[in-house]
């Protein structure tokens, strides 16, 4: 069997699918590693920091490859040479790439979109929502750090003693608590809401304060539910009193299957301090925020709104290798002894398959 990646092509993607640490375990049991040349480079992992993989060009590589891993789903240029029967892996976003996917049946590739794969305690070790989560909260904190006109934390100096920066988190969940771990060890003082009051102990557990809010929406399977429109209201009105006293915001909701809920107003922002900085992690969902334009920095009468995309790719070393071990835990449910087994009867297998047999088996909505 062969495992194979080719070098990311979208805009901005630095992230590789295979890591050298990953290609060790793979060749242990016993698969060939085939990757496209200078895959790795853009996160930090130059051809020979690979042991015992193979390189080659992307057609060479789309022949060979029994399961081809990627980030995200290849342009449709490159999707033309892969073999019936092979199985393409990855954080495909089928409802953004219909088109290619139709193209993947067509040609009896199986797809597995991994960002499907249900919550469960089993999937934790492949799961790439957590993983990216994690590294996009770590970055969103950084970019605020960077572009707050603040210190984060206290310093006492010959100057004068300086405050720290009030940073408040809305959204605690895996890219929320690592914004707020950030934002702590940048000695910031934080504090994290979330409407999943479970969070609570979480959040305060970071050494940052929970803010209470009086809206509990947990939903189903330990995700929030959207708010009714009262709820959205009392949480606004509650909110943009604070928010006076705040000099950053990052924010992290989202509700499954649904847009980013708009928690930040127009108005919310500008009751905020001249110079006060709103990062929206939410951005490719739409963002949280009223003022967040995805990709961009905008200067709102005094007040900056950030909205960036792929945060992960600019940790893309980690980002990379958390990924990568997403993937082969994944993998090793497909790798048999004979070669490559699909086991529909496994729901892992059942619910992040979007391609099989000649038909799409994703349906947007
Ligand atoms: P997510 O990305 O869906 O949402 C981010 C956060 O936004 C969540 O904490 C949610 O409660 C919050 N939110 C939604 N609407 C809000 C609003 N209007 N105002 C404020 N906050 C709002 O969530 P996630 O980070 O993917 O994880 C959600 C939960 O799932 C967490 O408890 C996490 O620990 C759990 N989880 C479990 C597993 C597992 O067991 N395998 C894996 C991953 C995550």
């Amino acid at each position: 069997v062969t495992v194979a990646a080719l070098r990311e092509t979208a805009a901005g993607e630095r992230r590789v699918a295979i890591v050298p640490e990953v290609v060790k375990k793979l060749r242990a049991s016993g698969v060939e590693v085939l990757l496209e040349r200078d895959a790795g480079v853009s996160a930090g992992f130059p051809d020979d920091a690979y042991e015992d993989a193979t390189f080659d060009d992307a057609e060479a590589v789309l022949a060979r490859a029994d399961l081809l891993w990627c980030l995200q789903m290849p342009e449709a240029s490159r999707l033309a040479g892969l073999r019936r029967g092979s199985v393409l892996i990855g954080a495909l976003q089928p409802h953004r790439h219909a088109e290619s996917l139709q193209r993947l049946a067509g040609q009896g590739v199986t797809a597995f979109a991994l960002e499907l794969l249900p919550r469960t305690t089993r999937a934790q070790a492949m799961d790439i929502l957590s993983s990216q989560a994690a590294v996009a909260g770590y970055r969103a904190m950084l970019i605020a750090a960077e572009h707050c006109p603040k210190f984060f934390p206290m310093l006492t100096t010959a100057a004068g003693t300086i405050r720290p920066s009030r940073v408040l988190v809305i959204g605690a969940g895996v890219a929320g608590l690592q914004a707020i771990a950030t934002a702590r060890r940048l000695g910031a003082q934080v504090e994290g809401y979330d409407v999943r009051s479970e969070t609570r102990e979480q959040v305060q557990s970071l050494g940052a304060k929970f803010l209470e809010l009086g809206v509990d929406a947990a939903g189903k399977g330990g995700y929030a539910r959207e708010l009714s429109a009262e709820e959205r209201a009392a949480q606004q009105q509650a909110l943009a009193d604070h928010l006076a006293g705040i000099d950053v915001v990052v924010t992290t909701a989202a509700v499954p299957g649904r847009p980013a809920p708009r928690i930040l107003t127009q108005a919310m922002v500008e009751g905020m301090k001249p110079g006060a900085l709103v990062v929206d992690l939410a951005a490719e969902g739409g963002g949280n925020c009223e003022l967040t334009h995805p990709g961009e920095q905008i200067d709102h009468r005094g007040r900056t709104v950030i909205g960036p995309l792929n945060l992960a790719s600019g940790a893309a070393f980690h980002a990379s290798q958390m990924f990568a071990r997403n993937l082969q835990h994944f993998s090793a449910l497909l790798l048999g002894e004979d070669g490559v087994l699909l086991d529909f009867d496994d729901e892992l297998l059942a619910r992040s398959c979007v391609a099989h047999g000649g038909e799409v088996r994703f349906t947007a909505g």
